[in-house]
């Protein structure tokens, strides 16, 4: 069956002390207590390596917030995939809204982002998610299968290695969360395009999160349905309490 997970995006936030601290307090609180779900800290990228040293990898995964495009070379700045694998990271998120965004990316670029992260081991968390405009206008289930249908050009065995996050682009740092139905509707419809595409057992192994202003106190209602199966979570991620708080619901 597939996984429960709960993932925190840092996004650009903490020097270093403080994320390194937080790694260490997210851990601790971790440690010594079964939990029904995976968990990760995405955080950022100059902080992998310090984060690698004080989280224990059995209690807490560790990953990136982007990867570049490209595979090495003449591209000042870009952090790659192999880069941030040999950190000791194993999963990446691709796609986020903000990056889709603010930084133009798109479905070609995150193809192959998505491709390069699997080649060098690292489990992408690929996110996808609709506009308040579209949400209104009535096209989002449209919006985000194509969103989803863009990874579809993987073979079926790179497809199931895949995480994928739905985060309505409106609820992201709004404190607007979708409700735990329009959050069902939205998986299913993911999961439907993938079984079309990949089958049953592909399908039912995928992993959907939900992302969009997710906390202590909505977390257990949306983790109850049945197409949810854990949250990528933002700001609630930069305090320990409130990120363990959404890891004990699915307690
Ligand atoms: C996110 O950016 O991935 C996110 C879900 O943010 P927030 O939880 O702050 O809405």
């Amino acid at each position: 069956m597939r996984k429960n997970i709960v993932a925190g995006n840092w996004k650009m936030n903490t020097v270093l002390e403080e994320g390194v601290e937080l790694a260490a307090n997210v851990n601790d609180a971790l440690k010594g207590n079964k939990h029904n779900c995976d968990v990760v800290i995405c955080v950022p990228a100059t902080h992998l390596v310090p984060v690698n040293g004080v989280i224990d990898h059995e209690t807490l995964g560790l990953g990136a917030e982007n990867c570049s495009e490209h595979e090495a070379g003449a591209y000042t700045g870009e952090i790659s995939a192999a880069m941030i694998a040999s950190t000791g990271a194993s999963y990446c998120i691709i796609g986020h809204s903000e990056r889709r965004q603010y930084f133009g990316e798109t479905d070609a670029q995150l193809i192959a982002k998505t491709r390069l992260a699997l080649d060098n081991g690292l489990t992408p968390i690929f996110c996808v998610g609709e506009v308040l405009e579209q949400r209104e206008n009535g096209t989002y289930n449209e919006v985000v299968k194509s969103q989803v249908e863009a990874l579809f050009c993987l073979s079926s065995e790179d497809f199931a290695k895949v995480i994928v996050a739905y985060e309505p682009v409106w609820a992201i740092g709004t404190g607007k969360t979708a409700t735990a139905d329009q959050a069902q509707d939205m998986h299913a419809n993911i999961r439907g395009a993938i079984r079309e595409k990949y089958g049953e057992e592909i399908a039912d192994a995928t992993s959907i999160l939900y992302g969009g202003s997710c906390k202590p106190a909505n977390a257990r209602e949306l983790f109850s349905k049945p197409d949810v199966d854990g949250g990528l979570i933002g700001g609630a991620a930069l305090k320990a309490d409130s990120f363990i708080g959404i890891v004990e619901a699915f307690d």
